[in-house]
């Protein structure tokens, strides 16, 4: 059997892998657009590889995989997260768990995963071919014909095909797809990444973490928790670039602007907030404001805070009014700040969007209107939140496409 595999990525290659294992008869070459394969797993996780996680701080999958929840929960099912942890290990990779339950090489270096990855396809007997960007695939009577991108290449014919292009920024990327009947694309859209906000009162406090908020959008039920960091340009942190997952869709088609609220007491209800208030001003009473706040903020943002809530810093505890404490507790609860546009953090960065997964059978991803072509990886409409939910999601498919290959 001759498989094509396109793209030398995390899916890609992990497939080749478990594919030869699987049939060391079958001949499985594997076509990379770019000089380098694994080019964005060597940059994964700043460097470092966050190649899966724990999984234990996700109650619900949907929180992790916004888009391709089902589909990731049949993967996962065939390839766990403590499969690519025994896989990594058997093959020589020592891991570690940090406290956040993010699974890296103890090594903290991308490139052993890389190598590793690299060493099995050369074992196994991948036939890896680099810059060799496929521009068509078309369906024949048996299996398919392949295209190259340079003209001087002839096409060539496999049994069976692999899609592991990754995420593609753009409609006119799918392109390649035009032959094949009953393919659709969700619209690609990108997804974690930072909000601008232009208010010099915020960022000028760049710099500045609160460990625990709920970020959500203004007039939805976008919601996300976790730490909030305070940049040069607005805001970054996991609980915006979850929130900005969950909302990727809404926010392109809002054009990026839309109100962010930030609830800085971390999901308290007003009055568990106004008692928390009220508990300050009990213990503090002769105490500045500006002096005596809750642990979680620094001076600086306390001081930001108390100003938005028109409270004069100087002011004392037991000077503050009841409409005082209302106006403090209503900005401490929800602080509405103007998203301006997206940001250009690329710390992690995925593509919400895709081959509809309505095109394929979740089950063994594997399009339905065209027996032997199959998808893994980002390429299809399935992205997570980060943490490791990304490579586990390209590991586990690739898993899910060996096992159906006989
Ligand atoms: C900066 C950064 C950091 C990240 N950090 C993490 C992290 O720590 N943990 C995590 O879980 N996720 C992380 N991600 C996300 C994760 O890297 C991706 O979700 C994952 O690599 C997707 O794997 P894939 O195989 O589907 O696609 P990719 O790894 O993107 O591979 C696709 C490959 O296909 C090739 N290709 C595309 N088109 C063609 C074509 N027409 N012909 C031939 N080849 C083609 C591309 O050149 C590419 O090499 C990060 C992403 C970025 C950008």
């Amino acid at each position: 059997m001759k498989i094509c595999i396109i793209g030398a990525g995390a899916a890609g290659c992990f497939c080749s892998i478990l594919l030869k294992r699987k049939l060391p008869e079958a001949v499985v070459e594997v076509f990379e657009a770019g000089k380098r394969p694994l080019a964005k797993v060597a940059i994964t996780g700043g460097g470092r590889c966050n190649l899966t996680n724990s999984f234990r701080q996700i109650k619900q999958l949907k929180q992790a995989y916004p888009r391709g929840e089902q589909l990731m929960k049949r993967a996962l099912l065939h390839w766990s997260q403590e499969d690519t942890m025994d896989w990594f290990e058997g093959e020589g990779v020592r891991l570690v768990t940090q406290e956040d339950e993010c699974v890296f090489p103890v090594s903290q270096d991308a490139m052993q995963i890389v190598r590793t990855l690299l060493r099995c396809m050369q074992e196994e007997g991948v036939i890896l071919h680099n810059s060799h960007r496929i521009n068509d695939i078309k369906p024949e009577q048996e299996g398919y014909s392949v295209s190259f991108a340079d003209e001087n290449m002839k096409a060539r014919h496999f049994d069976k095909v692999v899609c592991a292009m990754g995420g593609l920024p753009t409609m006119e990327r799918f392109s390649l797809f035009r032959h094949l009947s009953g393919l659709t694309i969700a619209k690609p859209v990108p997804s974690l990444f930072t909000f601008c906000i232009k208010d010099s009162s915020l960022t000028s406090l760049m710099g500045c973490v609160v460990e625990s908020v709920t970020a959500s959008i203004a007039g939805t039920k976008m919601r996300a928790e976790g730490a909030l960091l305070i940049t040069h340009w607005g805001v970054s942190g996991p609980a915006i670039l979850r929130l900005s997952s969950y909302a990727a869709r809404y926010l392109a088609e809002h054009n990026y602007q839309a109100q962010l609220c930030i609830n800085w007491l971390n999901a308290q209800g007003e009055q568990e907030a106004l008692s928390q208030l009220h508990g300050f001003q009990q213990e503090s009473t002769r105490r500045q404001v500006a002096n005596e706040y809750p642990r979680q903020f620094s001076a600086k943002l306390w001081h930001h805070l108390l100003t938005r809530a028109h409270i004069d810093l100087q002011k004392r505890w037991n000077e503050l009014s009841q409409r005082d404490m209302n106006r403090l507790c209503a900005v401490l609860t929800s602080d509405v700040y103007q998203i301006e546009s997206k940001g250009q953090y690329k710390e992690e960065f995925v593509t919400c969007g895709g081959i509809d997964l309505a095109c394929i059978n979740i089950s063994t991803l594997e399009a339905r209107q065209h027996p032997g072509l199959y998808f893994a990886g980002e390429l299809l409409d399935v992205d997570g939140i980060t943490g490791g939910f990304n490579l586990q999601a390209a590991w586990s498919m690739a898993a899910v496409v060996a096992k159906n290959f006989g």
